[in-house]
């Protein structure tokens, strides 16, 4: 048995045997071509032609997401910003394939060095460099196979194109060596509900000396088994079943949201950050968007959106949820999600500068154009929106926030608590509120001084950290003294048991991933409040995350029988 750790991506489990996905084509040689620079140029268009028209045809035959997804990668194969990059080296001598490979490396590394949600776009340029470099070697692209049985596809990463093509029934889980959860593979996977791990690290290897083409996948904790004994075998087929059987119930759900089995209500609602998530909260019985980032809508502007751009982009995300609520951010740009039209100086620590709320003291028509939009759209949508700011640190800028928002009619204003400050000063930072909204990403980060975005610190950021837990409680605390609704809305309440502790713990509400809220609701659904209230006090005893979880576990056994 070799057993691998990687980061689980989309829930579930699996056992069968595994297919590993051929490699990409190897760098081209960097030797001058023989032919000329115009043979070149005109090579290389026709390949960027053919993975274009390619993509297209594809796209035309799919649907909904994967039909998004193959148009975008359309669009980036004929970026033209690509296309000069390679045209510049074959200026040089170069030949087209080592041109547009090095073309892509320059993107990639730009993408990389953005870092979050930007860094996960670089394997999509991977993938198009790796497609047309195939059709300029006439070769074909290594497509996933279409076998007659079952199996779980092991590869280095998947592009989105890739994706687009996996069949649930086919695929029984997905593992990859690199990735992250946010990659658009992760995206793919959960909406199909194909179990995935990504960033496991020596997969490919370990699936190369493995003799038995036998597998387990346990995506629930990340963790892939090769040759798995009998026992576990047994265990992960219980556990297939067991997600299967409870997939085919609807959870209880009461007017105000969703019932614990002592008639206690969670609302449940969606993170949501492109038009088309919401579409798929609604599918998955979310309560209403518990957090829309704004920012992320935007990433890829040059020059600000106006105020009757956003008012019809929000209208039309506000109104599939006419008369529920609508939890909208203000822009939350800076450290990982630098935005082109803001002129960020050069920090040395971007995470600790001036991002989030500190980015409207410079840009201040940013906000108030963004609070008009977000006022007119609510009009128009008839959704019940409440508006919150990222990244408060001190009572008097929830204070300035919250009544810049009411002068524009916006009624229910209130903020994100993410940083430790917002946490010992949560009893003032309520009093100014209509809501809070803890936000576990980054809170968990700022206490444990480790970035979220290193493998390295993971464990540090890790949302069972006793450390946050007793953060969340202190929150959950003060807003209770202060009659203040406290959500929370980072990716803890993304993890079925995490979700009920935090209920436990005293939080109002949860706002997960779209592709959990199911999981969530059901783990919610099967418990008593009491239950989670007793999980949540064993978990606060804890000195680390591996036994805060365990202490909670104890009080949530039920869950383990649905395979949550
Ligand atoms: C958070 O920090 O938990 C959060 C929800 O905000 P984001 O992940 O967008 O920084
Ligand atoms: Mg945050």
């Amino acid at each position: 048995m070799t057993t691998l750790q990687g980061i689980s991506a989309s829930t579930g489990a699996a056992l069968g045997p595994f297919h590993i996905m051929a490699a990409a084509l190897p760098k081209p040689s960097s030797m001058q071509s023989g032919s000329g620079a115009e043979f070149e140029l005109d090579n290389l268009s026709r390949a960027i032609k053919a993975v274009s028209n390619e993509l297209g045809e594809r796209a035309e035959r799919s649907e909904g997401l994967a039909q998004e997804i193959l148009y975008a990668t359309q669009e980036m194969t004929e970026d033209s910003a690509l296309f000069s990059e390679a045209e510049s080296l074959l200026a040089k001598g170069h030949t087209a394939a080592y041109s547009i490979w090095e073309a892509a490396e320059i993107f990639t590394r730009l993408l990389i060095n953005a870092g979050g949600y930007l860094a996960e776009r670089a394997s999509d340029v991977a993938n198009i460099r790796d497609r047309i470099i195939c059709v300029l070697s006439g070769v074909d692209y290594p497509e996933i196979p279409l076998l007659n049985h079952g199996f779980v596809l092991i590869a280095r990463d998947l592009s989105p194109a890739d994706t687009t093509d996996l069949k649930p029934g086919q695929i029984l889980a997905i593992v990859t060596e690199e990735g992250g959860p946010t990659s658009h593979t992760a995206i793919i996977a959960r909406t199909l509900g194909i179990p995935a791990i990504v960033a496991c690290t020596g997969v490919i290897e370990a699936a190369r000396n493995d003799g038995s083409n036998s597998v387990g996948v346990d995506a629930r904790a990340g963790v892939i088994t090769f040759n798995p004994s009998q026992e576990l075998a047994l265990e992960l087929a219980a556990l297939t079943k067991a997600i299967e059987n409870r997939r085919l119930h609807r959870p209880l759900h009461g007017a105000d949201g969703y019932q614990t089995t002592d008639g206690f209500t969670v609302p449940i609602y969606a993170n949501v950050g492109r038009f088309e998530d919401v579409n798929v909260a609604v599918e998955s019985g979310a309560d209403g968007i518990g957090l829309l980032r704004t920012e992320l809508l935007y990433l890829d502007r040059k020059t600000p959106p106006s105020l009757s751009e956003q008012q019809e982009l929000y209208t039309k995300m506000f109104t599939p949820f006419a008369s529920k609520k609508v939890v909208i951010r203000t822009l939350d740009a800076g450290a990982d999600k630098p935005m082109a039209f803001i002129n960020f100086s050069k920090e040395p620590n971007p995470a600790l500068g001036v991002r989030g709320y500190r980015t409207v003291s410079n840009h201040k028509a940013l906000l108030t154009t963004q609070l008009e939009a977000i006022a007119e759209a609510a009009k128009a949508s008839g959704a019940e929106v409440w508006v919150m700011a990222p990244m408060i640190t001190l009572p008097g800028e929830a204070q300035d926030f919250v009544s810049l928002a009411h002068s524009f009619g916006l009624e229910t204003a209130g903020v994100m608590v993410e940083v430790p400050s917002a946490v010992f000063l949560a009893n003032e930072i309520a009093k100014e509120s209509n809501f809070l909204s803890i936000g576990t990403n980054d809170l968990g980060q700022y206490l444990h001084a480790a970035d979220r975005e290193s493998a390295q610190l993971a464990h540090f950021n890790d949302p069972w950290q006793p450390a946050l837990l007793r953060a969340v409680h202190q929150v959950a605390n003060a807003g209770a003294r202060g009659n203040c609704p406290v959500g929370v809305c980072g990716e803890a309440a993304s993890d079925p048991a995490l979700a009920a502790v935090l209920i436990g713990l005293g939080v109002t509400s949860l706002s997960c991933n779209v592709s959990t809220i199911q999981d969530v609701a059901q783990a919610i659904t099967s418990l008593t409040y009491v239950e989670m209230r007793d999980a949540a006090l064993a978990a606060l005893e804890a000195s680390n995350a591996a036994e805060a979880k365990l202490l909670a576990r104890k009080h949530l056994h039920k869950l383990a029988s649905l395979g949550l």
